[in-house]
């Protein structure tokens, strides 16, 4: 069996094993995140089944998965990158799930395309849940303006999406993101990568998104 298939089972089954260990009631699902990642490293997991990937440049995930996605209908792409607003036409185009959306106007020209192109992809509304200076994401005092904006555009979200800030537990900022969810009665979390997903599924994520502890290093 190819590594990236067996490194994914034995992520599988820690999830599994964490689910049964705490009484969790919803299995998280896995993005595979293969940014950077060639197509051929990428097929063993195609093939072995898996139907949920990653990526964050528009360009690259049109040149890698065009083809692909035509070929297995029942794959997904997942936007997991900032998305500027000239690259929302061919963002619409190829992703199914959009994880960065973090201001009006990004909103104003999803909605836009998505009329063009007869498309409601599902939208995460991303979080700067440590506050940080470079990150980015809405403050959490925007949530609110944010989500009653995307409604009126019929935008379909979904949930929060945070990346806790770098060297730091990341417990704290994953039960802060789960309370957020329920306050706002948002169906679905993504955050959990590959240093900190079983803490994020203790805390009820529901999309998790892994890329090394499957694909490798990043080069
Ligand atoms: C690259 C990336 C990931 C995956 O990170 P790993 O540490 O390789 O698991 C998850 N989320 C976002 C937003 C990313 O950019």
């Amino acid at each position: 069996m190819h590594n990236s298939v067996q490194r994914y089972k034995d992520i599988i089954s820690s999830i599994d094993r964490k689910i049964e260990e705490q009484k969790i009631q919803l299995t998280p699902k896995v993005i595979a995140v293969s940014k950077t990642f060639k197509i051929e490293s990428i097929f063993p997991l195609i093939e072995y089944g898996h139907l949920d990937y990653g990526e964050n440049k528009v360009q690259e995930a049109i040149d890698k998965w065009s083809a692909i996605k035509f070929r297995y209908k029942n794959i997904k792409l997942h936007l997991i990158g900032k998305l500027q607003t000239n690259k929302v036409k061919n963002a619409i185009k190829i992703f199914d799930f959009i994880h960065s959306l973090d201001s009006m106007k990004l909103a104003k020209k999803i909605a836009d395309e998505q009329k063009k192109q007869d498309k409601n992809l599902k939208l995460f509304i991303q979080v700067n849940i440590g506050n940080e200076e470079q990150k980015s994401g809405v403050k959490i005092d925007q949530i609110d303006d944010l989500i009653t904006f995307s409604k009126q555009l019929n935008l379909n979200i979904i949930g929060l999406m945070c990346i806790p800030p770098a060297n730091r537990e990341a417990d704290k900022y994953f039960k802060e993101i789960k309370l957020l969810n329920k306050k706002f009665n948002l169906p679905e979390i993504s955050m959990g990568m590959s240093s900190d997903y079983l803490k994020a599924v203790e805390n009820s994520s529901t999309y998790l998104r892994i890329g090394s502890s499957i694909f490798g290093q990043r080069s």
